[in-house]
């Protein structure tokens, strides 16, 4: 596919980045694979736009991945990293900064009674499912297909994400037998479920879902899914993990768990708790959290957790996180969605608008979409039509079919009106595209 615009600076830096990082980037989704085309190298962001390395402005649908649900440099978040940069980086010491985050997490979510701190989210799902098997005693783990945890060994088996966006079944370097004890199971598929636990009685750690799925294109649980997990997982003694890492402080103030009320044994967190900054987090019932190092015996560490300039930012940007930023953040997703819509339909464009709470993507397909098998059938070579025309017109969008869209509090009437505006093309643009 031919672009009619050129990005040479981003194209320049692009060359520069191949020869010294593998596909030139730090996270495969952002070398723009899916979709084709330069990346984009940012050099800053305010409020809903991101400026790129040739002078370009574009709306941000992407929020870094959803930390951003602030908008690019908050003054108030800003600020709280100036303070705690100008006291010192890193102590390798408790400090009160983790307390507040800490408690400010607890305060928020019912069934954290007490946390751990990390640095990714990658981090958080790896430990959680390391104290689930401590916990336990017990080897096995269930898992959904298009549901991504993060590059942890045990859980890339049929991930969504970046792994969906190449269509990789799964990945070299993992091996048999770290792979070997996890149980791939079709999303929003009770009955499966049930069947593995009916197998294999008293041989499941724990059930790891994200609490509502984000990876292959928004695709929420359907009305008591989560709420079957939890109830075979404690007739049978195993752990429900709540993967929260994308939901989590953006769904609502308490996240996924704030919208369906299932209490999971244990959830993860990062994203917006992070304010922009390597935070994350696990955490949950305490008598599960009490095996956990140096309490138990569950080893669990890291040199930066609960870093003071990631935590200060965090929780300024969780203290800014109220009632009326959420009823902002979800007006924006919204309209957006309604626009969104209105754009296909007018040029005949075959389209489902899933949404969860203010999170949601488009699947080419009008189709009901309800696990990684329906979002795999849409016509995802639509997309990239759609998105370079976006791009091309200053809006900028997940470089890839299988993601989720996010808003922030920062998206104003300007920044609606430009999307407003470049949709009409884009949506032409689809219904145009040939595979
Ligand atoms: N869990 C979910 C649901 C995610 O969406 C992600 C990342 O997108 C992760 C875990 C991994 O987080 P990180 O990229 O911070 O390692």
């Amino acid at each position: 596919m031919a672009y009619s615009y050129e990005a040479p600076v981003s194209q320049t830096l692009f060359d520069r980045a191949s020869l010294v990082t593998p596909g030139g980037v730090n996270s495969p989704v952002r070398a723009f694979r899916a979709v084709g085309g330069t990346p984009r190298f940012m050099v800053s962001g305010t409020g809903p736009y991101l400026t790129d390395a040739d002078g370009r402005e574009y709306v941000d649908l992407v929020c870094s991945w959803g930390p951003m649900i602030l908008g690019h440099a908050h003054p108030e978040v800003i600020a709280a990293v100036q303070d705690a940069v100008a006291r010192g980086t890193s102590f390798g010491t408790p400090g009160e900064g983790e307390v507040a985050l800490a408690e400010e997490i607890v305060a928020r979510i019912e069934p954290v009674e007490q946390v751990r701190l990390v640095s990714s989210g990658t981090e958080a799902t790896m430990s959680a499912i390391r104290l689930a098997r401590g916990f336990t005693g017990r080897a096995k783990v269930v898992k959904f297909a298009g549901c991504y945890h993060g590059h942890v060994d045990a859980l890339l088996a049929a991930a969504g994400s970046g792994v969906a966006t190449f269509g990789l079944p799964d990945t070299p370097g993992v091996t048999g037998a770290q792979a070997g004890d996890t149980i791939v199971l079709p999303y929003n598929d009770l009955e499966a479920v049930r069947a593995v636990f009916a197998a294999q009685p008293g041989e499941i750690a724990c059930v790891i879902t994200e609490a509502s799925p984000g990876n292959m294109g928004v695709v929420p649980p359907l009305d008591g899914f989560n709420a079957g997990l939890k109830e075979i997982c404690a007739a049978d003694g195993a752990l429900y993990i709540s993967d929260e890492v994308m939901t989590g402080f953006r769904t609502s103030k308490a996240g996924w768990y704030g919208i369906d009320g299932v209490r999971p044994d244990l959830m993860t967190f990062g994203k917006v708790m992070g304010g922009g900054f390597p935070a994350a987090a696990f955490g949950g019932r305490a008598d599960v959290m009490a095996h956990l190092a140096p309490a138990g015996p569950v080893y669990q560490a890291g040199t930066l957790s609960g870093n003071p300039v990631a935590t200060a930012a965090g929780l300024a940007q969780l203290r800014l996180l109220d009632d009326a930023a959420y009823a902002k953040v979800d007006a924006v997703s919204a309209e957006l969605r309604s626009l969104v819509g209105e754009a296909f339909t007018k040029e005949g464009v075959a389209h489902t608008v899933s949404a969860a709470s203010n999170m949601f993507s488009v699947f080419f397909t009008d189709e009901p979409v309800r696990d990684y098998e329906d979002a795999k059938k849409q016509e995802a070579f639509r997309f990239t039509a759609f998105f370079h025309s976006m791009l091309e017109q200053g809006v900028y969008l997940p470089p890839s079919a299988f993601e989720s869209w996010f808003v922030s509090t920062s998206h104003d009437e300007r920044a609606i009106e430009r999307i407003a505006a470049a949709l009409p093309a884009a949506a032409r643009a689809a219904s145009e595209a040939t595979a």
